[in-house]
């Protein structure tokens, strides 16, 4: 369900008439042979489009209110190979709605110094034809990435990879719908929010469903669904005793796989892409979705416990963010710490919702009591997440914004935690417990997270971004008085 093949950016060469049209020739050929270049390098994501060299502010309003205008152009990148005067620019990108990519760059690598001469310095002027732009860029207060270096360096192409799947998640949450099915859980704060200006900063949808609407569709289900799904799950995973058709549990997986055919049918029905519900409110529901919640995540949808919203909508964007690359993205929230001096680490987990492409294995179906919710047992993966460089991200309503906190962490294996019937990941948090927490408290941030081995902490930089929201991090080098003073600033 999330898919890049039909998605591209623009690429526009800004220039001017006052060279001639031989160098405008030249700055064109160039231009289709750096955009063949990042397209050949196989390090993008998606497709660069040139759409040409642009002279005129008529050329530059014309052209730019087209990309706004194309369905699967998803950012528009700007190079500066010669000198475009800025003021051309004002009316095009006062009205850009695309994400921008300023991509400070040259033709040549290195300067030629026995050879170099006017005419190669009057083409190659990027050095101050892209401060031109970022001049009148920074006046008009747009925001864009600027990536400078040279376009054949795989550093320059990851840094567009970056932004392009940021710039794909920012393009799904414009048409993003999600399902608040059963309200929120009774008294939380963070999980609460103003949805009416979620749409109006992240473009999604935010409406809420009765717990009959889904029942309607697990009721619904056919019976040979049901049988086929529960081999699919014995096919997949590692089965608890007991499980399995003819076991004494059977009823408990049969149930479940009820319940996930149920919310797929819902899901689909609604056009939904993602969905958050609660264990206080499941009136006709026989379990709270666990297995369901995971593999729903599993195929890209966002998910968020206790009708945290926002989490489900950052999951999914994360999802789409995070496409085709290796490690995983999940729901996540801190749960407990080990506060062991030297050894200090975060274990995450939920009641039952982590998505299985973080884990480090074959899950383990299993059905255990949930203690809460009053309902029956419900199935649920259990595994432990690989390890590795990872990032959790949360987004809080402040009341009169949307603030986005990253937290770089490692994470690493855990020991064995033989009675742990939930999913989990282990992880220290950069720069240590104690500064990174404390800044996450600081900051507002949930105790829900999006989790992710597959992203670093500039798609989300690059994400915010697009959205105008504030972002904070905390990494390596956050110190906590310094960060204190950036959250009043
Ligand atoms: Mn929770």
């Amino acid at each position: 369900m999330i898919d890049y093949s039909l998605l591209e950016a623009w690429f526009f060469t800004g220039s001017q008439h006052l060279y001639g049209p031989q160098v405008l020739e030249e700055v064109r050929a160039n231009s289709e042979e750096v955009v063949a270049g990042l397209n050949g390098s196989g390090a993008l994501p998606t497709r660069v489009v040139f759409k040409g060299v642009l002279t005129t502010p008529e050329e530059i309003s014309a052209a730019l209110r087209e990309a706004d205008g194309a369905p699967n152009c998803i950012g528009v990148i700007a190079w500066m190979h010669t000198f475009s005067p800025g003021k051309m620019w004002i009316g095009g990108l006062r009205g850009l709605r695309r994400p921008l990519c300023h991509l400070h760059t040259q033709m040549e690598r290195g300067i030629p110094w026995s050879t170099i001469d006017m005419d190669f310095m009057n083409l190659n002027q990027s050095a101050h034809g892209g401060r031109e732009f970022g001049y009148i860029c920074t006046r008009l207060g747009i925001e864009r990435k600027v990536v400078v270096g040279h376009w054949r360096e795989p550093a320059v192409q990851e840094r567009v990879a970056v932004w392009l799947r940021a710039a794909a998640a920012w393009h799904d949450s414009q048409g993003m719908r999600i399902g608040r099915i059963g309200d929120n859980m009774r008294q939380v704060a963070v999980t609460e929010g103003d949805k009416v200006e979620a749409e109006l900063r992240f473009g999604y949808a935010v409406n809420g469903y009765g717990l009959g609407d889904l029942v309607a569709h697990v009721e619904a289900t056919e019976e040979a669904a049901v049988h086929a799904l529960c081999e699919e799950y014995a096919n997949s995973y590692t089965m608890m005793a007991g499980l399995l058709p003819g076991g004494a549990r059977h009823e408990s997986l049969h149930e479940a796989a009820r319940i996930e055919l149920g919310l797929r049918s819902f899901l689909t029905d609604g056009g939904l892409h993602a969905f958050t519900d609660t264990f206080e409110n499941l009136h006709g529901l026989r379990q709270l979705p666990g297995i369901a919640a995971q593999r729903l995540m599993a195929d890209g949808y966002g998910f968020g416990a206790e009708g945290d919203w926002k989490h489900a909508a950052l999951v999914r964007s994360m999802k789409v963010m995070a496409h085709g690359l290796p490690g995983g993205t999940s729901f996540m929230e801190d749960y407990t710490y080990h506060l062991e001096t030297g050894a200090q680490a975060v274990l995450g987990a939920h009641m039952l919702e982590i998505c299985p492409t973080i884990a480090a294995g074959t899950p383990s179906c299993e059905v255990h009591p949930l203690g809460i919710g009053g309902r029956e047992d419900p199935v649920r993966l259990v595994f432990d997440a690989a390890a590795g460089p990872a990032v959790n991200v949360t987004v809080v309503d402040l009341g009169d914004r949307f603030r986005m906190v990253v937290s770089e962490v490692e994470a690493v294996e855990p020991l064995p935690l033989p009675k742990l019937p939930v999913a989990r990941a282990l992880w220290e948090p950069r720069p240590d417990l104690e500064t990174a927490a404390a800044a996450w408290i600081h900051a507002g941030g949930a105790h829900h997270t999006g989790f992710s081995l597959a992203l670093t902490a500039e798609h989300l930089e690059d994400f915010a971004a697009m959205a105008g929201v504030e972002c904070v991090f905390i990494d390596g080098e956050t110190e906590l008085r310094r960060f204190k003073r950036e959250l009043h600033e």
